[in-house]
């Protein structure tokens, strides 16, 4: 009996043991369950958290991706426009470039018109009279002196307009190719010479010296553009030089090298002088024949038109 009891005591002791041992091991395993949910709970909240923000992120994100986009898209619109513009003031430039490029061609060409006339004797084209007289001082730009070839034998030098002579010389080469015998007997002559030259004409012919010579060459071989030419049977003999076949071929010729007749035969100015040939330019020289008019006739002012190619 007594061995029972104890039996029933220990089965009793036992039984409470492991019913505490289960008690102590349901919480402890209670406890660490309730600590790895909390523990997974805060897991869950930072990841939850995480993700709204990450996701705030990325619509901020694509908020700023999209509106730059958005204002890239403008600025290419707007660098379309500008480039258009660019084109349009290019081309406008262009054009402006072009008008300028005319207007400089114009004015150059002017400025080359101008250039050539201020190079130019005006004088050259001048008429002259009893009444109105070259300058006593005006000297030519330029002077060469004749080849002696040219020259009638026995004369002095001779000195003609450095930009007329080569007209003067191919119209005497020419001519002696024709077979003709021109030669210059006076060309140049200073205000002084003709001073000198009209006193001697004059101590030789009297009064009838200012006729011919003194008065209506007097201005135009102080030109230098003017020369006495003659062939030399007739040499000095100036009036019957209208009777030779050298006379005739100048008439002919001589607009060909810019040569006119100052005082043709019947002229109604002056008197007649066949020896005495004035260069004014091929191109007056041929209208003056053209119109079958003679230099003294015409309007100073339709002469001095043709000044800018008196050397052309
Ligand atoms: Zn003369």
């Amino acid at each position: 009996m007594e061995i029972k009891d104890r039996t029933k005591n220990i089965l009793a002791i036992s039984a409470f043991v492991v019913i505490l041992a289960t008690l102590v091991f349901v919480i402890i395993q209670n406890r660490s369950q309730a600590n790895t949910i909390s523990s997974l709970q805060e897991e869950l909240n930072y990841f939850a958290a995480e993700n709204a923000s990450s996701s705030r992120n990325f619509r901020t994100e694509r908020e700023i991706a999209s509106s730059t986009i958005a204002e890239l898209a403008e600025r290419l619109s707007m660098t379309a426009e500008e480039l258009e513009d660019v084109e349009r003031d290019l081309r406008h430039e262009e054009d402006k470039n072009e008008d300028f490029e005319d207007q400089i061609k114009a004015i150059s060409g002017t400025v080359g018109i101008l250039d050539k006339l201020s190079k130019t004797d005006e004088e050259l084209l001048q008429k002259y009279s009893r009444t109105y007289f070259l300058n006593e001082n005006f000297v030519p730009m330029k002077l060469s002196k004749i080849e002696t070839k040219y020259i009638l034998p026995g004369r002095q030098e001779q000195y003609f307009h450095g930009d007329a002579i080569d007209f003067l010389n191919d119209m005497l080469d020419d001519a002696e190719n024709d077979g003709m015998d021109l030669k210059v007997l006076s060309a140049y002559r200073s205000f002084d010479e003709q001073q000198s030259l009209k006193g001697q004409y004059t101590q030789v012919y009297g009064s009838g010296a200012n006729a011919f010579s003194a008065d209506q060459g007097y201005s135009e071989h102080q030109l230098g553009t003017t020369v006495d030419i003659s062939d030399q049977v007739t040499g000095g003999a100036y009036t019957s030089f209208a009777q030779t076949e050298e006379y005739k071929w100048l008439l002919e010729n001589a607009h060909k090298y810019g040569f006119i007749l100052s005082y043709p035969e019947d002229n109604g100015f002056y008197v007649f002088e066949p020896w005495h040939w004035r260069f004014v330019g091929i191109d007056l020289a041929s209208d003056l024949r053209r119109e079958n008019a003679d230099f003294y006739t015409w309007d100073q002012r339709t002469i001095d038109e043709y000044l800018v190619k008196i050397f052309d």
